[in-house]
């Protein structure tokens, strides 16, 4: 015994629901013109983006222009299911990834009702959700699906209805009056059009289809997007080409933030987006003053970490006061860099038998600090490696540190890469810094 949605516009009007919008989307869907009407909700939605009222509109509107799609003159477009305004109240299999909006939301508590040919089931304890094809790979003509209970680990709970809301994780939540400017490029020599570009941002910026003026078109080569050092490569040179040619203001790589759609995703070819936010709304860091014991907390935290170990010639002279001079005026040095080139500075230097390289991190908030390595910051930290380990002469090996200090509008952190050059002591990578398929690839 399952639930079935209440469905609010084959009923009655509803009386309680009196606001113009209800009205009007009301009007439109009776008569089938569910493109309208979703432009409207949407319209309000890029301004209220929170707004429960509009998004339950919003998935009666979808889930009833999906079972009229066929006599309706103006069905929801593509365009308008994927929109990011949406991804809090997609469902998405656990399985397969398949995407829908799930009419269980806009329930009414009370109403019980069986439901008949479940799209799919949930847990009610975790929202572990398989659709159909995942449960019934075999058998999918079968009305009623067997509960079953939950297959997420640990998780007691039992897959049964109603099919609630899980969420779309992979889109921008930013306020589309920050944004400065979205550019848009596809893989291969032919540059998408509009109506493409429109099709990348709208799925991963909550803006609509009004917001066209923001976007930017830039060409790109093929090959470009095969890796993703040769696409920060091509983020780097895109924003700061629109940067010298004045169409984005100074400054704009420190305010951008790129993201590499796969083909697959639209089932076209692969993109690169680049949201540039607006230059009031960008961080505007000073030299950071409480590095130095900063420094201090790390190195004794890290030294921690690592005693069970115990701690080696390379890590003993981590706080050395030696190194904490050498580093100071080199995170110096790179603080100036980042100002300069707005977002990222690196000063080298060495001292004893240590080779070391400070990073200076200027961004918004921490997390965002990964995306301003634009080729990822493994491959950062191994091209400085490779510059620091020249063999000049016959010197014995040098232990590689490198201290990122990142300074955001929330605060200070600082986070290090050492490697001992004795195979013997253990060594630590710069963690939050690093995907996981980084890490993977460091054997981390
Ligand atoms: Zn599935
Ligand atoms: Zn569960």
């Amino acid at each position: 015994m399952v639930v079935i949605p209440v469905w609010p516009f084959k009923r009655k009007k509803p009386q309680q629901a009196a606001s113009t919008l209800v009205d009007q989307v009301y009007e439109l869907v009776e008569n089938n013109r569910y493109r309208t009407a979703m432009d409207e909700i949407l319209r309000r939605l890029r301004h209220d983006p929170k707004n429960g009222q509009l998004l339950n509109l919003a998935v009666a509107t979808l889930d009833s222009s999906r079972t009229s799609t066929i006599s309706s003159p103006e069905p929801a477009t593509r365009l308008q299911r994927a929109s990011a305004l949406l991804a809090p109240i997609v469902t998405e299999c656990s399985g397969c990834h398949d995407e829908w909006y799930s009419s269980h939301n806009i329930l009414h508590p009370h109403v019980t009702l069986i439901l008949m040919s479940p799209r799919a089931l949930q847990c009610q304890v975790c929202r572990y959700t398989l659709c159909r094809d995942c449960l019934r790979p075999a058998q999918r003509d079968l009305v009623e699906l067997p509960e079953r209970p939950c297959p997420a680990r640990g998780c007691g709970g039992m897959l049964t209805a109603p099919v609630l809301a899980t969420g779309r994780r992979n889109f921008s939540p930013i306020d589309p009056d920050t944004i400065e400017r979205i550019i848009v490029a596809r893989d291969g020599p032919i540059p998408p059009s509009m109506d493409d570009a429109l099709a990348v941002a709208t799925r991963f910026v909550p803006i609509i289809a009004d917001d066209a003026p923001l976007i930017r078109i830039r060409p790109s080569s093929p090959g470009m997007m095969n890796d993703e050092r040769s696409l920060g490569r091509l983020a780097v040179a895109i924003v700061q080409g629109l940067e010298s040619e004045g169409v984005l203001a100074p400054g704009a790589w420190e305010r951008s933030r790129s993201m590499h759609v796969l083909g697959h995703t639209l089932g076209d070819a692969d993109y690169l987006m680049i949201v540039v936010r607006k230059l009031e709304s960008a961080a505007k860091p000073a030299w950071p003053h409480d590095v130095a014991s900063l420094m201090h907390d790390h190195t004794r935290r890290m030294l921690h970490q690592i005693s069970t170990k115990g701690p080696g010639e390379c890590w003993s002279g981590l706080g050395s006061r030696t190194m904490v001079t050498v580093t100071m005026q080199l995170l110096d040095q790179a603080y100036h860099a980042a100002r300069r080139s707005g977002g990222v500075g690196t000063s080298t230097g060495a001292t004893g038998n240590y080779a070391i390289a400070a990073t200076l991190v200027l961004t918004s908030d921490f997390e965002s600090a990964r995306d301003r390595f634009a080729g990822g910051y493994l491959a950062y930290c191994l091209d400085l490696i490779g510059r620091l380990q020249q063999p000049v002469d016959k010197q014995p090996p040098r232990a590689f540190v490198h201290w990122i200090v990142t300074v955001a509008n929330t605060g200070t952190k600082i986070d290090t890469t050492v490697i001992p050059a004795a195979g013997s002591e253990p060594a630590m990578f710069a963690w939050d810094l690093m995907t996981s398929a980084e890490r993977q690839q460091a054997g981390l």
